[in-house]
């Protein structure tokens, strides 16, 4: 499949998921996402879900790992919609956060971090292939932001529906995943 017909696929098949089903799935995708191994995170890029689009409750993987690492240091992302450019933010308890133009929430008041100090990425998706390529939302904001990040960076992905064979329109740019969890199980690639 091309990623265009993924892309028209995934949203509709995330849609037709209703809120108690996302919430079960929620939970489930916790469970996997405990068995990775975080002896070396001090530093996770998440990332707002947004409720408009279905997207899983990503909260519950950042307060699992708050509870695990101790000083583990929290970013969220914040894009530059004329260079397609994303700078990650660690935020506190002091953060506020202000909706951007694609209504997803962003840090204000919070200090920039070096991609090189990150290193677990939350990588939002609408779906993936048996090798860990995945299609986002289109803008590739992902893709050049990895790049800058160390080659060992873990980038997890989190979807409520199994692998795809294959995205037939990779591209030179697009960076796999090392993981994605979905409600049955961890791949790992
Ligand atoms: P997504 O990753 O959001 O699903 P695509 O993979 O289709 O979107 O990428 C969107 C566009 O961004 C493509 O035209 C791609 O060539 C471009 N792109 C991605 N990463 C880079 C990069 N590092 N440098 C320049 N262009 C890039
Ligand atoms: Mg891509």
């Amino acid at each position: 499949m091309t990623k265009k017909e993924v892309r028209n696929l995934y949203k509709a098949k995330r849609f037709s998921l209703s809120s108690p089903e996302r919430m079960k799935m929620d939970d489930l995708m916790l469970i996997w996402f405990q068995r990775l191994a975080f002896d070396t995170v001090t530093t996770v890029l998440s990332y707002w879900p947004i409720e408009e689009r279905g997207e899983m409750n990503t909260h519950l993987f950042v307060r699992y790992l708050e509870y695990l690492i101790p000083g583990l240091r929290v970013c969220y992302p914040v894009i530059n919609p004329d260079t397609a450019e994303m700078t990650a933010f660690e935020v506190n308890d002091d953060t506020t956060f202000k909706l951007n133009e694609y209504n997803i929430a962003e840090p204000e008041n919070a200090v920039a971090v070096d991609p090189h100090d990150i290193d677990m990425v939350f990588v939002p998706l609408l779906a993936f292939d048996a090798e860990g390529y995945r299609v986002g939302y289109g803008k590739g904001f992902y893709d050049r932001f990895l790049m800058r990040c160390s080659p060992e960076v873990n980038k997890v992905g989190f979807s409520y529906f199994e692998a795809i064979d294959k995205i037939d329109d990779r591209n030179q740019f697009d960076v796999p995943l090392n993981y994605c969890i979905t409600p049955q199980r961890l791949y790992e690639f």
